[in-house]
């Protein structure tokens, strides 16, 4: 009887996703069945099943398919209020959805990833103003910088460095509410509540939180009502002295589309970046995950220069790093091999290839311009002479080929030029080289220059 295994074993996600998420998404659920690998659950508002989807989706599978259910799928249709007990009367659905947000959920965040702690971030360079201003912002005194401002390219640890803050303001009082979202779910909820016309208890809830943090806030840039409420949510809350935490792929000044006074609100708290990581730190990370996954896997053991090949040749990011270090244990575990370099190639062909070195455009107008003998500020000046405009349209057309750069891209890094200008200069190019041999020869030659 699946219903029956659900109930036994929902509890198991108590401890992952905490007793408040647990109460008020969790207990409320029924399952209905188990059909043809979809398990269905009833749930009062539409909002309700898409949240719980959205958010601990992946773990109910999990736990239903570790209890031996064959499930592939979840699936959430309305119904009768869910939490309401055998014995009393069913309630309509339309009762069951007028919910009051405050009582249901008191503060619906998503869920703290357990592993992102202080202790398991590995400090560097690179990051260790970010890692000591959330250090500040975690041992909860006096508001010092309102708002902490993250920002960062991919990868880098910011999502990382705000579940620490959280846990460790959690941990040292376990009495203030904190509130961590990503900046997509503040406006899924927003949308939400202006269409269960529950507004008031949306802001209610966002103004009663200690500490609140919104993560990938450029998401809600050209979202204009959103910003709006985001903006007056924020402006509540720095009133009332309250910690606000955000995080950002760029620095507030360059996310585009974001009102003024919004970038002026983040700018007035400390703006710290993440730099993109060094090989010190990159290796630091690499060697704590390697003991970690050394006490997992025992007996597997890894050989001198293979971390080192690591951090040194993939530098996109630290989840690409991670995700390269899990798939060389799993393998090594699988096939009962040391973890050498020849292992590496074996396995991780695919990571090395992508991370190869990626071209920038102004190292092709660096090239094309030694090249031919011109100066680099002709290279994005404005001068129109056949002996600077050929050998700038040549770069144009390198830069077309050999960056996934868009035309207004690559325009603006010629000076500001006009993506026409430069489509114009890449078909110039283009028609020349089946005809001039001096020019496909060039071409040739800067090409192998270029990518080695
Ligand atoms: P972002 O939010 O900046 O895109 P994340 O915080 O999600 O990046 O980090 C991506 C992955 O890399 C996570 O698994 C995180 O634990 C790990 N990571 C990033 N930086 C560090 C670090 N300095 N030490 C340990 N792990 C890190
Ligand atoms: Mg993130």
């Amino acid at each position: 009887m699946p219903s029956a295994v659900w109930l036994r074993s929902r509890e198991a996600l108590i401890k992952r996703i905490g007793k408040n998420n647990y109460a008020s998404w969790i207990e409320p659920l029924v399952m209905r069945g188990l059909l043809d690998g979809v398990a269905t659950f009833v749930v009062p508002t539409s909002f309700f099943g898409d949240w719980v989807k959205r958010n601990f989706g992946d773990q109910i599978l999990a736990l239903l398919q570790a209890e031996g259910l064959s499930v592939a799928r979840l699936d959430f249709v309305l119904g009768q209020d869910a939490s309401a007990d055998v014995a009393a009367p069913a309630r309509a659905p339309r009762v069951a959805a007028k919910r009051d947000l405050r009582a249901e959920s008191p503060l619906p965040g998503a869920t703290l990833d357990a592993r992102f702690t202080f202790d398991s971030f590995v400090v560097g360079k690179p990051n260790e103003l970010a890692h000591a201003a959330a250090r500040r912002v975690a041992e909860g005194g006096p508001v010092s910088f309102n708002p902490l401002f993250l920002y960062g390219g991919v990868g880098l640890g910011k999502t990382h460095l705000m579940h620490a803050i959280a846990h460790e303001l959690q941990a040292r009082q376990p009495e203030l509410r904190v509130l961590y979202l990503s900046a997509e779910q503040f406006m899924y909820r927003f949308v939400q509540a202006l269409r269960e016309k529950q507004i008031m208890d949306f802001k209610s809830i966002f103004r009663s939180v200690d500490v609140l943090m919104v993560d990938d806030v450029q998401f809600i840039a050209g979202k204009d009502s959103t910003q709006e409420e985001f903006f007056h949510t924020f402006n509540a809350l720095v009133d009332q002295n309250k910690q606000i935490i955000i995080s950002a792929d760029r620095a507030p000044g360059e996310i585009k589309d974001l009102e003024d006074r919004i970038k002026s609100r983040m700018q007035c708290g400390l703006v710290v970046d993440l730099h993109p990581t060094d090989y010190e730190l990159r290796l630091g990370i690499l060697q704590t995950k390697a003991d970690y996954y050394a006490a997992q896997y025992k007996g597997l053991v890894i050989n001198p220069g293979v971390l080192e090949f690591l951090a040194h040749r993939i530098t996109s990011n630290v989840r690409v790093l991670e995700g390269a270090l899990t798939r060389l244990f799993a393998f090594a575990s699988l096939v009962g091999r040391e973890i050498n370099l020849e292992l590496v190639q074996d396995c991780l062909s695919d990571i090395l290839r992508a991370s190869d070195r990626k071209l920038t455009i102004e190292e092709i107008q660096r090239k094309v311009a030694e090249h031919y003998n011109i100066r680099l500020s002709d290279m994005i000046g404005p001068k129109r002479l056949r002996a600077i405009a050929r050998p700038r349209q040549v770069a144009m057309y390198l830069a077309k080929q050999l960056t996934p750069r868009s035309l207004p891209e690559i325009g603006r890094r010629f000076g500001g030029r006009d993506h026409t200008t430069i489509m114009h200069g890449v078909r110039k190019i283009e028609d020349l080289m089946s005809t001039d041999s001096q020019l496909s020869d060039d071409l040739l030659r800067l090409r192998r220059a270029l990518q080695g």
